[in-house]
């Protein structure tokens, strides 16, 4: 038998903190962004230790390595099906609270004959952040 479960990983204070750190924020964090938070807690903290335990934790479950092109891997403590927004002038990423569109599974499925099990999209443009300093910026 495999699946989840299989590797048994010995409980870790920094990857609880790490999870903690995940879930509180919906930001999308990168290693280097976990490491900086952590780094006055755990003196010894190593940006690999980070990768390692962000990768462990991807690999239970509990968080989602995502993968938007950019140089860095993000991750996400939301792993529920969702749409993100991404920003194009700060790069930031959002969850949207709207819901996925299954119908689109089957309109795809009636197209190519073939099964579609999940999609994945992605909106872009320019948040709200990004909006009011460019309307600032105009004053
Ligand atoms: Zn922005
Ligand atoms: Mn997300």
């Amino acid at each position: 038998m495999s699946g989840y479960g299989e590797v048994e990983y010995k409980r870790s204070r920094q990857r609880e903190r790490i999870l903690e750190l995940m879930q509180g924020t919906g930001s999308h964090p990168t290693a280097d962004w976990i490491y900086q938070k952590l780094k006055v807690e755990f003196p010894h903290l190593s940006m690999g230790t980070v990768y390692r335990n962000l990768n462990i934790l991807s690999e239970q479950g509990l968080i989602k390595k995502i993968d938007f092109g950019s140089t860095f891997d993000r991750f996400d403590a939301n792993i529920k099906p969702h749409y993100h927004f991404i920003c194009e002038v700060c790069g930031a990423i959002k969850d949207l609270e709207i819901p996925i569109d299954n119908k689109l599974d089957r309109k795809v499925e009636e197209t190519i004959h073939m099964t579609v099990k999940r999609h994945r999209t992605e909106f872009y443009g320019i948040c709200d952040v990004c909006m009011g300093k460019a309307a600032r910026e105009k004053q």
